[in-house]
């Protein structure tokens, strides 16, 4: 039963909202190892065994949004926030490109400060002094016109996480000025001017159930983005949502191989989350199909301030400036990090 399903889901790339909800809760034991085996042969038809790096820049803390479950919301009083200047940004850049890295991902709070023209100079800026790497960026709702700026400029990707795509659930996460449909629409206008464009979910988010995550499948299957973050739901100690149990490694791994199997393609990190809730957690999100790792360049000084959940780690293998490590640790499971643009396979 559950391997029909997984069967038709690497043919047809779809199922039905019940058969989801069925493959998620079903696959144990056997079932869950021949799903991850057929997400693993998909991402390698696509991609080989190739594993792209992605340098993570956090340039701001400031947030004006006050997201329930976020450490840095702006109703956390003791959060001790940060903004990198444009030089330390390029300084991170120039390490990075050092290291190999040909993507950078900044990604920061909603921070007015950093407004439009300043974010867009930035991309210039990255982009003049190296025409060979992607910028993506992650800085929450914005308009299509600023949108389209950032792009004109020479952004390449945006990530923003729709977090669940049931408005109901959407409304338990987030307070009153936030809502499903605003942040779908930034993803569709995302879509429209052209970036490679990531949503994605927290599993095992307060409230979230099997049927949740199905029409967050489906929602996903419609959008057809060129990236998906998934990740578990960690608790944050001074956030609303600070005695709400965590995701699972479980969950959050049959999450991924499901996404690798209804969107072949699409690039996929075994997330930061994930490598906090278990010491291989990325390795086990690699052999469930993903195929993306985002090590953090941000300075040593300002890493433990970008702190979105309790624990979260950034001076392992996890450290930009440790990726010789990391490229052992996806060799042994069969991996190879490459120094790559990495784009979405068209
Ligand atoms: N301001 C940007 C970046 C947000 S941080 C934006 O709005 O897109 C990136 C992601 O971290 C969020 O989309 C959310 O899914 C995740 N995140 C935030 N708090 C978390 C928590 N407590 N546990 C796990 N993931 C969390």
């Amino acid at each position: 039963m559950i391997r029909e399903l997984i069967d038709r889901l690497e043919g047809q790339h779809i199922l039905t909202k019940e058969e989801f909800c069925t493959l998620i809760d079903g696959a144990g034991g056997e079932d869950r190892e021949y799903l991850f085996a057929r997400a693993r042969r998909q991402a390698q038809a696509v991609y080989g065994r190739a594993v792209f790096v992605r340098g993570l820049i956090e340039f701001t803390s400031f947030c004006k949004n006050n997201c329930y479950y976020c450490g840095i919301r702006r109703g956390n009083s003791q959060a001790s926030r940060y903004r990198l200047t444009e030089e330390e940004i390029m300084e991170c850049c120039r390490e990075g490109y050092a290291l190999g890295f040909r993507t950078f991902v900044l990604q920061g709070g909603e921070d007015p400060w950093y407004d439009d023209e300043k974010l867009a100079g930035l991309v210039r800026q990255i982009k003049g002094a190296y025409p060979d790497c992607a910028v993506t960026l992650s800085v929450g709702e914005k308009s299509y016109e600023t949108y389209k700026k950032w792009f004109d400029a020479g952004a390449d990707r945006y990530l923003l996480r729709h977090e669940t795509a049931n408005p109901e659930h959407y409304a338990r996460l987030h307070p009153e000025e936030m809502s499903s449909a605003h942040r779908k629409q930034c993803l569709r206008d995302l879509k429209a001017i052209g970036y490679q464009t990531g949503c994605g979910i927290m599993v095992g988010s307060p409230w979230q159930t099997t049927e949740h995550l199905a029409e967050d499948m489906i929602f996903m299957h419609d959008l057809n983005p060129e990236m998906v973050g998934i990740g578990p739901f960690i608790p944050h100690s001074q956030t609303p949502f600070k005695d709400k149990p965590p995701g699972t490694l479980e969950r959050t791994l049959i999450l991924l191989a499901v996404v690798r199997l209804m969107l072949p393609r699409v690039l996929l990190p075994a997330t930061t989350a994930l490598g906090t809730i278990h010491p291989t957690g990325r390795e086990q999100g690699i052999l469930a199909g993903a195929n993306v790792v985002m090590p953090n360049l941000s300075p040593l000084s300002v890493r433990k301030k970008y702190m979105l959940y309790d624990n979260k780690i950034s001076t392992g293998a996890e450290a930009a400036s440790n990726i010789a490590e990391l490229r052992r640790r996806m060799e042994a499971v069969g991996y190879e990090v490459v120094a790559a643009r990495g784009d979405y396979a068209v």
